[in-house]
């Protein structure tokens, strides 16, 4: 049969909004659902935390007592909300905790009977409710030892014959507890097909600069490792719709930006002025988001900063003594707040993402969906997503030429103060002095196609690699 429908299984550790700690719960969320609509049957499968709340996600048993090596486990199903997608949940004693994860980095060492535990689970799961994926698509640690397994303790089994594996890395600083085995390292040794979440950090990672102590294992499966970048929630993050914001607008009308400004520049008490460039930034304030190469110096700029983060304390305590020292420059807001962030995407002219490494970035793309111009530094997913407008050179007539390739904003090379700086004036001075091309800019942006049906088509394609027929 040509046309059959391709059986996907998605195992990992989290899938949002049921099980969310970060970024990796939000592509295993919306990717499945994304790939049901170009019509392949692709479910999910993980651990039932007790921290999943039972009720919001109701789960009918489907197989009581399955053994799982000397243990046993219960397996439940549920659906990701407002789709059909199946979600497997796996029970047992070692996810009975309130926390998804041992502890916040997810590396504490008990963590690592759980996962082997899981990814065995996941295969007796499998044959247990006789779906017999073409692919078993594995991400991050967690679910590496699969990999593994597949290639020991059930390489002879029937079931399995056709089954091909690919392997998701979302983080590859997080390598799982440190032991015997280096998990991440298993499942790019182990699996069929590689992908991280772009395409220029799937290049990256091949050097020691960004390969994380693991750039010779990966260099010896470079051809079998691709980039794929991440979507995000259109839905969820749409200037024309967004319930969160003050004043709705679209490409038709990006300049109602601009009531937004004023508004949020009210509620956080800097001067309301629609003239002034905002320029917003909304990150966890650790090392790799590079927000330490903000500075004194930026108080010169011509321009009003706010800043949206949680994360380590040194971080934060120079950035609010920016804003003591420069209170009608920079507003700097310690705290998750959901809603905040949508206002400053709104409000905003530009958009700081000054990253050391960044293996996608999802604030740059909701940025330019909301008409906000990314500054970003240039490396991995920021390369892949922002069309730079400095690159073919200066001036007018050139920005004009430029602009037929459609730029959507600015990226600098060097991890130092003065090459953000001089970029974020540079795009500053275009702000104030070339309304008109600032305009076709955020336009660009607007434009582009950020959907997560994007990124499963090019999912598909690995699919389709592993398994041709
Ligand atoms: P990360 O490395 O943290 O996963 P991403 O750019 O991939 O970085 O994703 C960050 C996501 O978290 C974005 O949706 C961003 O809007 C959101 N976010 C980060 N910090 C905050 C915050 N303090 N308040 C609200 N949303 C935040």
């Amino acid at each position: 049969m040509t046309n059959r429908t391709m059986k996907i299984i998605i195992a990992a550790a989290e899938v949002t909004p049921i099980a969310k700690v970060g970024g990796l719960g939000d592509v295993i969320g919306a990717l499945p659902k994304a790939l049901a609509k170009l019509n392949l049957d692709a479910r999910v499968i993980a651990p039932f935390y007790g921290a999943i709340n039972r009720n919001k996600y109701p789960s009918k048993l489907i197989k009581q007592n399955l053994k799982v090596g000397s243990s046993s486990v219960n397996l439940w199903q549920t659906e990701l909300p407002d789709s059909a997608v199946p979600v497997y949940l796996i029970e047992h004693a070692f996810f009975n905790g309130r926390e998804i994860y041992s502890s916040p980095s997810a590396d504490e060492p008990s963590d690592i009977n759980k996962y082997n535990f899981f990814s065995r689970a996941i295969l007796e799961s499998l044959k247990a409710i006789n779906f017999k994926p073409d692919v078993i698509h594995l991400n991050d640690w967690h679910t590496a030892a699969a990999a593994n397994l597949l290639k020991t303790d059930y390489r002879n089994d029937e079931f399995f014959k056709q089954t091909k594996t690919l392997y998701t890395i979302h983080n590859l600083a997080n390598q799982g507890p440190a032991g015997k085995n280096n998990y991440m390292a298993d499942g790019i040794l182990n699996s069929d097909l590689i992908n991280t979440v772009s395409p220029t950090y799937a290049k990256e990672i091949l050097t020691r600069e960004y390969g994380a102590g693991l750039e010779k294992i990966l260099s010896r499966r470079k051809k079998q490792l691709y980039g794929v970048l991440n979507g995000i929630d259109t839905n969820f993050f749409n200037p024309a719709a967004d319930k969160l914001i003050d004043q709705n607008y679209s490409i038709e009308n990006p300049e109602i930006k601009t009531a937004n400004k004023q508004s949020l520049q009210k509620k956080l008490s800097l001067r309301a002025d629609k003239n002034t460039a905002l320029v917003g930034l909304i990150t966890r304030f650790v090392k790799q988001k590079g927000v330490d190469l903000i500075t004194e110096k930026f108080s010169e700029l011509n321009c009003q900063f706010v800043f949206l983060g949680t994360g380590e304390k040194r971080y934060e305590v120079s950035l609010l003594a920016l804003e003591k020292t420069y209170p009608d420059k920079f507003k700097i807001l310690i705290k998750f707040d959901e809603k905040l962030a949508h206002e400053i995407y709104a409000a905003s002219d530009i958009f700081l993402v000054p990253s050391r490494f960044e293996p996608c970035g999802l604030t740059q793309m909701i940025a330019m969906r909301y008409g906000t111009v990314p500054v970003a530094r240039s490396t991995g997913g920021l390369v892949d997503t922002i069309a730079p407008l400095q690159k073919g050179g200066r001036g007018v007539r050139l920005i004009s030429k430029i602009l037929g390739n459609k730029p959507t904003g600015f990226l600098f090379e060097k991890i130092n103060p003065a090459e953000l700086y001089n970029t974020l004036k540079k795009s500053l001075n275009l702000y104030y002095n070339k309304p008109k091309v600032w305009r076709r800019l955020r336009i660009n942006g607007m434009r582009q196609d950020f959907s997560w049906k994007k990124s499963a088509k090019e999912y598909l394609k690995l699919y389709k690699k592993l398994s041709p027929k």
